[in-house]
């Protein structure tokens, strides 16, 4: 058998008459940037977060951003950022200016520790020399971060809330009145990925952000496109009206054409039979001792970017992928290596961290192939030869 980690093959299959259809569409109506296909999708996705606005953007990194550059986040602020996630959550903050200060996470979850994090706002609230400005909350592998707390401490110490949803676009969570909020509205400012590989991905690079305040919106639409003066927005001049300093960020036709042929299979039917799949692996591997299965948390749905196992302390890691690799069963580590020992902050205050759960997880986490379109004989196969690997 020969398993892809996240088959976009078998999902362009599925659905190719819708994408070609939409692709055709582009080619013959030929505006490339910002067409008509740009502002419907933003629509749909506004109207899907519940959000006021959606604006896209090139990728998100960029969305990362241009919500931080919106919100005035730079030089002298404090970010907090969990050290165990993917680089652009940690590299988005220094590139602004701003210094992010790397916090942990929990175990079962994958995502920020409100403990921890509490703990880092006061070291630098005592430190004295950085103002703590925001937080930047990660739905890791899919599941959004714990938004009750997170929240209340946001509130509590005057924080912008940022989610950084690349990874949980589709995800939500119910707050304890019953409301369904979904992944992309859980910060005051949201961003994700179209990253093809993500939950919901375009054919190339993508991204957008989300948020319910107007005036975010505004910076972030004037940032977006060279610091345009958003007196005249729609004006096609108004880019040569520069009120400040921009980058060149927009989600090209093509790809907000992609989007649209893909987002109601994502929305009806993609996120149940990736959940399904989770479900399958759970099962099937909750026999085994001594491996730590993803736990989701009561009232949250996962978009499973990623099924993520953490092997028993001391197994040989890389000699079980390489087994599984001869078998056709492609692994992955998300993530080797904490945020704060990368060498792009080392010597700096970024690198003074102390996240003893995200060394755990560098050291034995393994991530098995998912996506939609995983057949259960292929799931079986995978925890069968896997259950081999580690004897
Ligand atoms: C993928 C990812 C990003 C960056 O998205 P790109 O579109 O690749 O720039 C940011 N944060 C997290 C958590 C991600 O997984």
């Amino acid at each position: 058998m020969e398993i892809e980690f996240r088959d976009l093959k078998r999902q362009y299959k599925y659905i190719k008459e819708a994408v070609d259809e939409n692709i055709a569409n582009v080619l013959a109506d030929s505006h490339f940037i910002s067409g008509p296909e740009v502002k419907e999708l933003e629509k749909i996705l506004s109207d899907y977060t519940g959000r006021k606005h959606c604006i896209s953007c090139a990728n998100g990194t960029d969305a990362i951003s241009i919500a931080l550059f919106a919100a005035g986040v730079g030089s002298g602020d404090a970010v907090f950022v969990p050290d165990f996630t993917f680089f652009s959550s940690g590299e988005c903050p220094a590139t602004c200016g701003a210094t992010p200060i790397f916090v942990d996470v929990n175990l079962d979850t994958y995502n920020i520790s409100t403990v921890s994090l509490e703990k880092a706002i006061e070291k630098v609230l005592v430190e004295g020399k950085l103002k703590p400005k925001a937080v930047v909350a990660v739905d890791l592998f899919g599941q959004p971060f714990d938004y009750g707390n997170v929240k209340a401490i946001c509130d509590k110490y005057n924080l912008l809330l940022l989610e950084d949803a690349a990874q949980g676009f589709g995800g939500s969570y119910t707050l304890s009145n019953g409301e369904k909020k979904m992944a992309g509205s859980l910060g005051d400012i949201s961003t994700t990925s179209f990253f093809p590989a993500k939950p919901l991905g375009c054919y190339g690079d993508g991204g957008a952000i989300f948020t319910d305040d107007d005036n975010l919106a505004t910076m972030c639409r004037s940032i977006a496109v060279h610091g345009k003066d958003m007196q005249h927005p729609d004006d096609s001049n108004a880019k040569y009206n520069n009120a400040r300093l921009g980058m060149n960020s927009r989600l090209d036709t093509l790809q907000a054409g992609i989007l649209l042929a893909k987002f109601p299979v994502f929305k009806d039917s993609e996120l149940d039979k990736v959940n399904h799949v989770a479900e399958r692996y759970t099962e099937l591997l909750s026999d085994i001792k001594g491996i730590t299965l993803p736990l989701i948390a009561d009232k949250y749905y996962s978009s499973w970017a990623q099924y993520t196992i953490q092997l028993p302390k001391g197994a040989d890691r890389a000699a079980i992928q390489k087994e599984l690799k001869e078998q056709g069963i492609p692994t992955n580590i998300y993530y080797p290596k904490p945020m704060h020992t990368q060498g792009a902050f080392s010597g700096t205050r970024s690198a003074e961290a102390e996240c003893p759960n995200t060394e755990q997880l560098c050291g034995t986490v393994l991530c098995l192939p998912i996506h939609p379109y995983l057949e259960d004989e292929e799931t079986e196969f995978i925890v069968e030869r896997f259950k081999r690997a580690l004897k």
